[in-house]
């Protein structure tokens, strides 16, 4: 904007022939031993070593593992000796009371790497925290990449994970009453009662069950269906009377399929869980159940149409006045009331899954390790159940299925023992400076080598990687 009020050309100027130069840059500091400057870098490095959280044994021996180690002893020697390129960055490196650091942290030789890891994760902190305290207090070479593995291999913290939520599948809604309806069992007073629920018009009958054992059950299902027409599916939890295999017997005699929730994910048998939510209210207010029951049967729900009329395709003659001709049968645009239904569901889920920043989980193979959160137990996947995000998991106490939700993986064996070599012997043979062009060298660590390669013509190439990184 400044140059805007000129009209001009550019040429290019040799360096040389430019009047002013850049300072910094023309004139590069050639003694390194500047007296106050030396002086500021030991008031730093002084003040580290006496923030550092390690007894003076402890840092005995890490002094005595830098030693040992060869590419550190190197480094070491170069610190205090001078690089022998300049342009190396050794700006972060320094050796102080015979420790080697970087920065603030402590440069941890391979030997003591595992130890320190497994103190770094000790309190099973997240891999942010373990991050954070690793940045105030040691460093080497991949000791991120190392820590993150440990944090997700841990045993215990997996035992402890939660599962993000997993998106909302949007529930499928049926096309006509009574094609699909979700059954449970309740109690109440000290009674038991099977409650059905039609998903299309949210239709709900109750039944008092004088005996919980699956007989009873599928008698009143008999009675119920005999009364609305036998549903396409019925969905279920996993309580004995809908698992039992007279429940199985009715369901093929009568033709329908029964489907059954992950045990203790009853999201998925979610429509009967409300539906005895509701009634419980009901019969919680009103002393007359069969009252409450029609009052509900009766009112319109949030679409503006009654269960009644969803599921019979008239209103209820009830205890409030109404005209006669409001009493006749006459179906509501059921296309479009469909159509509503389901942008409704869509839009629920989007909101689920927006509230809770819903992810998806990984999908679990045969074979793959995991953790059962409520059971703290340890198991092997079998296989896929038939809902989706189901999965039977072979534990010590038998099969078992659970939803995605409840499963947590875990790595095949201990996390520190896959991602770190067993600890060696240093071979104590001196680096050689003349391997660089050469290609890889033997007698070295082979560790950093292979990660950070040499490159040519700077004799100790693979120190100023490790440096770098
Ligand atoms: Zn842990």
């Amino acid at each position: 904007m400044r140059l805007m009020a000129f009209s001009f050309s550019i040429s290019h100027v040799v360096g040389k022939k430019l009047a002013t130069a850049d300072v910094l840059s023309r004139a590069p500091l050639r003694d390194r031993g500047q007296p106050e400057q030396e002086e500021e870098v030991n008031l730093y490095v002084n003040m580290i070593m006496s923030t550092l959280s390690a007894t003076e044994k402890r840092l005995q021996e890490i002094r005595e593992h830098q030693d040992r180690d060869e590419i550190l002893s190197q480094v070491k020697r170069y610190c205090t000796e001078g690089w022998p390129d300049r342009s190396t960055i050794e700006e972060e490196l320094s050796v102080e009371n015979g420790l080697l650091l970087k920065g603030c942290r402590l440069v941890i030789p391979k030997l003591l790497q595992r130890d320190i890891l497994q103190k770094l994760h000790a309190g099973h902190q997240g891999i942010a925290k373990c991050r954070e305290r690793a940045k105030q207090s040691v460093w080497w070479p991949g000791l991120c990449t190392q820590l993150q593995k440990v944090v997700e291999g841990c045993d215990t913290c997996a035992k402890e994970r939660i599962n993000p939520k997993e998106p909302l599948l949007p529930t499928e809604f049926p096309d006509r009453p009574w094609a699909k309806v979700g059954a449970d069992s309740f109690q109440w007073n000290e009674n038991q009662y099977l409650l059905v629920v039609d998903y299309f018009s949210r239709f709900i009958e109750v039944a008092k069950l004088t005996s919980t054992t699956s007989l009873a059950v599928v008698e009143h299902c008999k009675s119920i269906f005999a009364r609305h027409g036998i549903p396409s599916e019925v969905m279920t939890d996993n309580g004995p009377q809908f698992s039992s295999e007279c429940f199985n017997q009715f369901a093929t005699q009568w033709g329908f399929t029964h489907t059954t929730s992950s045990p203790r994910y009853t999201q998925s048998n979610g429509e009967a869980e409300r539906a005895v939510r509701t009634v419980k209210g009901l019969l919680q207010k009103e002393k007359d159940p069969y009252l409450a029951l029609m009052a509900y049967r009766a009112t319109p729900l949030a679409n503006g149409y009654s269960p009644a009329q969803l599921s019979m395709g008239r209103q209820l003659r009830t205890t409030v006045p109404v005209t006669l001709s409001s009493l006749d049968p006459g179906w509501t645009d059921i296309t479009k009331f469909k159509e509503e239904e389901r942008k409704k569901r869509l839009r629920l889920s989007w909101n689920f899954n927006k509230r809770h920043r819903a992810q998806h989980l990984t999908r679990l193979t045969p074979g793959d390790h995991v953790c059962v959160k409520d059971t703290k137990k340890k198991g092997t996947v079998i296989k896929q159940a038939e809902a989706p995000r189901s999965y039977v998991i072979d534990t010590p106490r038998g099969n078992l299925r659970r939803n995605r939700n409840h499963l947590v993986s875990t790595p095949v064996s201990p996390a520190a023992q896959t991602i770190l070599p067993e600890p060696e012997q240093s071979t104590g043979q001196p680096v050689r400076s003349d391997h660089a062009e050469q290609g890889p060298v033997q007698p070295c660590s082979p560790e950093p080598l292979a990660r950070y390669p040499a490159r040519e013509r700077r004799p100790p190439g693979y120190l100023k990687d490790f440096v770098a990184k």
